[in-house]
């Protein structure tokens, strides 16, 4: 029986990187996964790679840039006529960056010399897994340790099967042939925000159905209320408190029906392509877990301690698999975490300082708590806000649209929590994070220097804000 220091089951962002994190500390490391691209060919990367992040992403700034001509441009007095989208150029554009990329992580693996097995593993007793190779092939391995990385799948839910044609997962809708004209998607959460855009941006009708009666319930309230007129304005149609109920293929459209849950009332709507997007399950089928002594949690999610340990002697869990947002960069610190446990190293996540990010545009980003949560746990906070509208590089690009907003504790002025809408939210967020990793005060952003003109000022002006001093507005 071959065997390894430590075999990892799943290649997605949590375990490739635990992977190669493994043997960068001298472990000898295996790496299965079962992942098939469209091609059938085995493709490294796990849902970040292949279907979420980047393809998302890809689509994102394509659509954009088709926006921006008809939207930001003409006021820069650029101006094309009749502007076209060639779909099947702008997927295939996608499609190549993630090969790109996942070609890349295989390149890693080589000069890392993390070995790639290619099949499905399942657990059996005492540190052995079972792996059905794509090749029909199923042999023994043997591992002193074993990190388990599976990630998730897409919910399905009762009142709207997939078709896998008009009715559609988060894949399926990164691959549409053709804009629809009438878009419906149910759950108005990260995924249909952003895959809304993506085809809203293209010329779809998109009306977005959200059973609970808050949008972006765990987004600070007052970005939250900024961003949903905004999105609104750009054309996407977000009903709230709106409970699908059945959604069905008739013909060639899609019958939505639905309960407008705060009226009591029952409607339809007509699409032409439905997206599901109600969230993503832990995914551990064929895992044979119990057979190693794995719990797992009421949600299916592996049980693990605050170092991703699972209930099985040297089995470690980590990513969408286990509690906690189910988030590429937090999968891939639990990676590096665990290795470093591993090898015999002292590691720490900290789970109260991950980003989030929200792809729209504007987007939306947080770290740390909202002020309704401060609020909830008795904590006295100060905050400060500055908006985009107060920065000159704000108004030379044309964004200025969305603000930051800076919480700290009122008694020691540690920063508690930042909420950013606006222009490139997703890199200004990092320096919170920083400041954060270093347990910094508002005063400690306040007084450091910020370029300008930069979009981060407003975080340099809202932490100024906090104690009332904010210059530019
Ligand atoms: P995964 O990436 O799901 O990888 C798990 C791997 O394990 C897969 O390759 C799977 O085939 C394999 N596997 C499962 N079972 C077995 C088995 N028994 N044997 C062998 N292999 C197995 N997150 C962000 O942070 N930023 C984003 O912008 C973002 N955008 C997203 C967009 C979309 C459309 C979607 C769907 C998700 C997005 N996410 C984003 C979430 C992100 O993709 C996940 O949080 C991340 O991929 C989780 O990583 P993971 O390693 O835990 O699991
Ligand atoms: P989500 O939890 O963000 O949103 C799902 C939404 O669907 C919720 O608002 C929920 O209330 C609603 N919903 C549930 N059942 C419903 C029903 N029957 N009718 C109408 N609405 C219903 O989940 P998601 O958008 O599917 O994304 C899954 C996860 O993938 C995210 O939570 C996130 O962890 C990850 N992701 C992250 C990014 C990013 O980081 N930018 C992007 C995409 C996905």
């Amino acid at each position: 029986m071959k065997t390894y220091d430590v075999l990892v089951i799943g290649a997605g962002p949590g375990g490739y990187v635990a992977a190669i994190r493994c043997a960068q500390l001298g472990l000898r490391t295996g790496c299965v996964d079962q992942w098939l691209d469209p091609a059938g060919k085995p493709s490294l990367g796990g849902t970040c790679l292949n279907v979420g992040c980047i393809p998302s992403k890809a689509l994102l700034d394509s659509s954009h840039h088709f926006h921006n001509l008809a939207h930001l441009l003409p006021a820069h007095g650029i101006s094309v006529k009749d502007p076209k989208i060639d779909i099947g150029a702008m997927l295939a554009r996608k499609d190549r960056v993630v090969k790109t990329l996942t070609g890349g992580i295989a390149g890693l693996f080589k000069k890392n010399k993390v070995e790639w097995i290619q099949g499905s593993g399942s657990l059996q007793s005492h540190g052995k897994v079972a792996v059905s190779g794509h090749d029909g092939k199923t042999e023994t391995l043997g591992a002193g340790h074993l990190i388990i990385a599976t990630g998730s799948v897409p919910i399905e839910i009762p009142a709207a099967p997939l078709d896998r044609d008009a009715i559609v997962d988060s894949e399926g809708a990164l691959a549409f042939r053709e804009v629809p004209k009438r878009l419906g998607v149910i759950g108005a959460g990260v995924i249909g925000l952003e895959l809304g855009s993506v085809w809203g941006r293209l010329g779809s009708e998109v009306v977005l159905l959200e059973a609970l009666p808050e949008f972006l319930a765990p987004v600070d309230r007052q970005i939250a209320k900024e961003a949903l007129e905004i999105l609104q304005k750009q054309g996407l149609d977000i009903r709230l408190g709106a409970l699908v109920t059945n959604a069905r293929k008739s013909g060639n459209a899609v019958q939505v029906h639905y309960m407008d849950t705060a009226a009591d009332e029952k409607h339809e709507l007509e699409v032409d392509k439905l997206i599901v997007c109600v969230g993503r399950r832990a995914y551990t089928d064929g895992l044979n877990l119990a057979a190693a002594g794995v719990k797992t949690d009421e949600r299916g999610r592996i049980e693990v301690d605050d170092r991703c340990r699972t209930s099985a002697e040297g089995i470690f869990a980590i990513g969408d698999v286990v509690k906690g947002p189910m988030l590429a960069h937090k999968a891939s610190e639990e990676g590096i975490a665990v290795a470093e446990l591993i090898a015999g190293q002292s590691a720490h996540i900290d789970h109260g300082n991950v980003p989030w990010v929200i792809y729209t545009h504007p987007e939306i980003a947080w770290v740390g708590k909202t002020e309704a949560e401060l609020t909830a746990d008795g904590i006295p906070h100060c905050v400060g806000s500055f908006p985009y509208r107060a920065l000159g590089r704000a108004h030379g690009a044309g964004e200025t649209t969305g603000l930051v907003k800076i919480i700290g504790d009122q008694k020691t002025d540690r920063i508690l929590g930042v909420h950013i809408f606006g222009a490139s939210a997703s890199e200004l967020i990092a320096e919170a994070v920083t400041a954060m990793a270093f347990h910094g005060s508002t005063e400690d952003l306040a007084r450091t220097v910020h370029a300008h003109p930069t979009l981060s000022e407003a975080v340099h002006e809202a932490a100024l804000a906090v104690d009332g001093r904010a210059i530019h507005f």
